[in-house]
């Protein structure tokens, strides 16, 4: 599954934030109980409405959403990149992760005390990301001297490799995290800039952690950390973790009315793991049937084969065809026997790309 490191400066509302998110109602309405892989990791079901109208004419059992891993990266202080304080480990962990989510204080609080002694999200951003940045620049620095000898000799790897670590070394040089080189690369150069997996190229989503008076509508705070994230290609979302603590602490059913006294139309985690989709450029297809009503997740472009091999290998080894309903054709036709008859009961080969939302039976050889 995709699993999303939650990093910032000491007492910033990390914690706080986490425990809310992997402890609400909402992330455990699911058949799994609420597990704990490690300490401080922590499953956490993806909200999706739709797959209760897709339960409710399937008629099924159970409702089986999909996971995000969030896992707490505790640790991190000035000089991480010297191996100072947890630094090694903390950076270790940042690169286990698919996306990271680093929330900044954007909450004003005489009483918590702001290791740099003041309110300054931007900066805190520009802190964690020189440590990050550093510890990129080394690690490029050392790997780069190896790659130009092999490139020198025309290995074919080498040759592919070297144009990308050049941009990024150049951008790093620069004083930016990688992930701006990757704003003006191909599909090609992407993924060969993920293999090389450098802290500061992972996507990044800023959590913007404000008083709970601000949560509906952000502050200067935030705003300014939206600004910085424009420029950097990455997401925002403004969150008040003491509210998110707040909810987790409620029965489901009164949710619904803490959210509108609070002014906001859902729950922050909702919002969190969309904005996360986005940036990780997930989507959700289904399955559905009597026993249960699935939702699953892949990468936008996956095709039908290799989105059957999520739920299973053998799906994808002995694909033959998936029967494939859109999400609006399934709801507003009455479910599988409706949309066939109407003909909207696609039979997709192999090269069919998945379209979020498509409920999908697969035909396989085993
Ligand atoms: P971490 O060190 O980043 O994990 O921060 P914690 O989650 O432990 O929070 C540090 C302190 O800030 C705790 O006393 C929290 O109760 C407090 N805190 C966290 N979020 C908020 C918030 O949104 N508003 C206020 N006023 N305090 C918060």
């Amino acid at each position: 599954g995709f699993r999303c490191g939650i990093v910032g400066l000491p007492n910033v509302g990390k914690s706080t934030l986490f425990n809310a998110l992997t402890k609400t109602a909402a992330a455990q309405a699911a058949n799994y109980p609420f597990c704990t892989i490690e300490p401080n990791t922590g499953d956490v079901a993806v909200p999706d409405p739709r797959m209760k109208a897709i339960a409710g004419i399937a008629k099924s059992q159970n409702i089986i959403p999909t996971r995000i891993t969030f896992v707490d990266i505790a640790g991190l202080v000035r000089g991480a990149s010297k191996g100072e304080g947890l630094g090694n480990q903390f950076l270790a962990n940042i690169r286990e992760v698919d996306a990271i989510v680093h929330v900044l204080r954007c909450f004003e609080d005489d009483d918590i005390t702001h290791v740099e002694g003041r309110i300054d999200p931007v900066a805190d951003a520009e802190t964690v990301e020189t440590e990050l940045m550093l510890a990129d620049l080394e690690s490029l620095e050392r790997r780069i001297v190896n790659t130009r000898k092999k490139a020198t000799g025309k290995d074919k790897e080498a040759l592919a490799q070297l144009p990308i670590m050049e941009k990024a070394l150049a951008v790093l040089n620069e004083g930016k995290p990688v992930r701006v080189a990757a704003k003006e690369m191909d599909a090609e150069e992407k993924r060969e800039l993920r293999g090389l997996n450098l802290l500061t190229s992972k996507p990044v989503l800023y959590v913007c952690n404000v008083a709970e008076a601000d949560a509906a509508e952000g502050n200067a705070h935030s705003a300014a950390v939206a600004k910085m994230a424009a420029d950097q290609g990455a997401g925002t979302v403004v969150i008040s973790a003491a509210i998110e603590a707040e909810i987790a602490q409620l029965p489901e059913d009164e949710v619904g009315d803490y959210l509108e006294a609070m002014g906001l139309a859902e729950p922050g985690l909702d919002r969190l793991i969309r904005a996360g989709y986005d940036l990780l450029d997930l989507i959700t297809y289904f399955t559905a049937g009597p026993k249960e009503t699935r939702a699953w997740t892949v990468g936008k472009g996956t095709k039908a084969p290799q989105a059957a091999g999520v739920i299973h290998t053998d799906f994808e080894k002995g694909f033959i065809r998936a029967q494939t309903i859109a999400f609006d054709d399934y709801v507003g036709l009455g479910g599988e026997v409706g949309a066939k008859e109407a003909g909207k009961a696609r039979d997709e080969g192999k090269e069919y790309v998945v379209v979020d939302g498509d409920v999908m039976l697969f035909k396989f050889n085993v």
